[in-house]
This record gives C-alpha cells, structure tokens and sequence, in this order.
C-alpha cells in the first residue's frame, strides 16, 4: 500500500512517514498542493494524507480538484482547525475522513487502516455480464471483444442494468438511477433507450442480453 503525505510542515510530515513506514507502507512527501496533485496524477496511491493550509493549492483545493478529476484515491483531511465547519468542508469537498492537529499517531493509524479497508471493496474497476464487460475506468464496453460505442447515456443505463444482471429493473428503477430528479417516468424516454441499447449489445448476437419483461420492466440476462 502506498501513501501520499501532502503537508509542509517538514516535522510532521516525516514524523508521518516515519511512523507509516515502521507499518510496512510506503510513504511519499509532498510539500505543496500543486506538486501533490502533480504526484497523485502521476503514481498510484492507494491513499492520500492532505493537510488543509499548504502552499500553492490548500487542502480543500486540491480535493475537490482531484474529485472533479474523477481521481478517487480515499483522502484523510488534516487540519489545525477542528472546527464542525472546518470539518463539513473537508467532508464537502470530497474527503472520506477529517483529522484535527495534534492528533495520537494511533488514531491516525487507525483512520488509515479503516480508509484502505473500505478501499478494497470499492467500487470495481470492470463489471461483466457473460461476454459484455465495461470498462469502468476507460469507459469502455465490449461484447465478444468487439467494440460497442455508446452515449453517455446509454452507458449509465447499462451499467444500471449490469450491476442488476439476473433481477428485474422496473421502469421506475432506472428512472431513479439513470436519469435525474425531474424525469417523467411516465414518458417512453427509457423504452427507447433500452431500444437503443438493445441495437448496440444485442443485434448481430444469438444469445440476447436484454430482455423485456411484460408488465413489470427489463432484465439483463448473462
Ligand atoms: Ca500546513
């Protein structure tokens, strides 16, 4: 597991790594924000320890920079200031947990361990249904290997109904997952796109993925 330590104060930041590399991690130092998002878009962190004032690009900056970058390494915030407010934006701008300065080594510790936990049973990298498999990270899908291009669309309605392969989606379900607040589910909208879909994943196939099912909606079938 390798960390990223984003903190300019020389003492804490190798007091940091001295402690996580004594747990078997491995440690990287940035002094800065720009230069700790240079490093994240760089290598492959498994997480990032972010101090809130740094030089150049503060904490929260560079977090919701990273999230609006669709980098989801975990982040633990650090800070000064411990604050409910100072924490709500830490938490806001994309952070998984909030740490206040002076902090027991331990609970940092025990905050890193609970962040790479969940970490491993993050969202996957890849779904697959029979020979359909998408791509999460690249978004792209395949079907046999062959390239199938799809609008965004109807790529968040495949992967909808992926994620559900073998269970019945009602029209309402994907209304709900697929399309924002103030869809009409009473339109047709998702007929025709699962029409869409169909075109794309099924024609030129023996076996057909996407199945309808009368009075009650859509199935993905592996
Ligand atoms: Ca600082």
């Amino acid at each position: 597991m390798r960390i990223l330590v984003v903190e300019d104060e020389v003492k804490i930041a190798k007091f940091i790594k001295r402690g996580l590399k004594e747990e078997g991690y491995a440690v990287d130092i940035s002094a800065d924000g720009e230069d700790g998002h240079f490093l994240v878009t760089t290598n492959e962190y498994d997480l990032i320890i972010l101090d809130l004032m740094l030089p150049k690009l503060d904490g929260l900056s560079l977090c919701r920079k990273l999230r609006n970058e669709k980098i989801k390494v975990p982040i633990l915030m650090l800070s000064a200031k411990g604050t409910v407010k100072d924490k709500v934006n830490g938490l806001d701008s994309g952070a998984e947990d909030y740490l206040a300065k002076p902090f027991a080594f331990e609970e940092l510790l025990a905050r890193v361990r609970v962040l790479l936990r969940n970490k491993d049973v993050r969202v996957p990298t890849q779904l697959q249904a029979g020979d359909l498999v998408m791509d999460l990270l690249n978004h792209k899908v395949t079907r046999a290997d062959k390239k199938i291009h799809l609008t965004v669309k109807e790529y968040m309605l495949l992967e909808y109904l992926i994620h559900n392969a073998g269970t019945i989606v009602t029209r309402t379900m994907i209304s709900e997952h697929v399309w924002d607040i103030h869809f009409d589910t009473f339109t047709n909208v998702i007929d025709v796109y699962i029409n869409y879909l169909r075109n794309k994943i099924d024609t030129g196939f023996e076996h057909k993925m996407i199945l309808t099912v009368r009075g009650k909606g859509y199935m993905l079938q592996k």
